[in-house]
């Protein structure tokens, strides 16, 4: 895994999120395994440690997005999956590509 479980935490508008690299994710009824999760209630994301860097980054990118949604107030859009998971691979796409925009202006 690359530098994403040493991050330890995402700040995402006000709110400071803790990133917790994980074994065995499930969801809450522990009945589907899960490669990310947010909790907004207890500020945390977990990532499954069972997944390459890359897929890793998009995951951890797809749960960013959940929080900007959610922190904006759109929570329906927050509920629309494909849209998270477009714009999650889209922007881990754009920054990799044109590195120069992840640099401090
Ligand atoms: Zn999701």
């Amino acid at each position: 895994m690359d530098n994403i479980g040493q991050a330890r935490t995402v700040k995402i508008g006000p709110v400071t999120y803790e990133i917790k690299v994980v074994r065995g994710l499930m969801d809450d009824a522990k009945n589907t395994k899960l490669w990310g999760q947010i909790s907004y209630e207890n500020c945390i994301i977990e990532l499954e440690e069972d997944q390459n860097s890359s897929a890793n980054r998009v995951i951890l990118w797809h749960e960013i997005v959940h929080g900007l949604l959610q922190g904006s107030g759109h929570s329906k859009l927050d509920d629309k999956e494909d849209l998270v998971t477009a714009l999650a691979y889209g922007i881990v796409g754009v920054l990799k590509d044109n590195p120069w925009l992840a640099e401090k202006a």
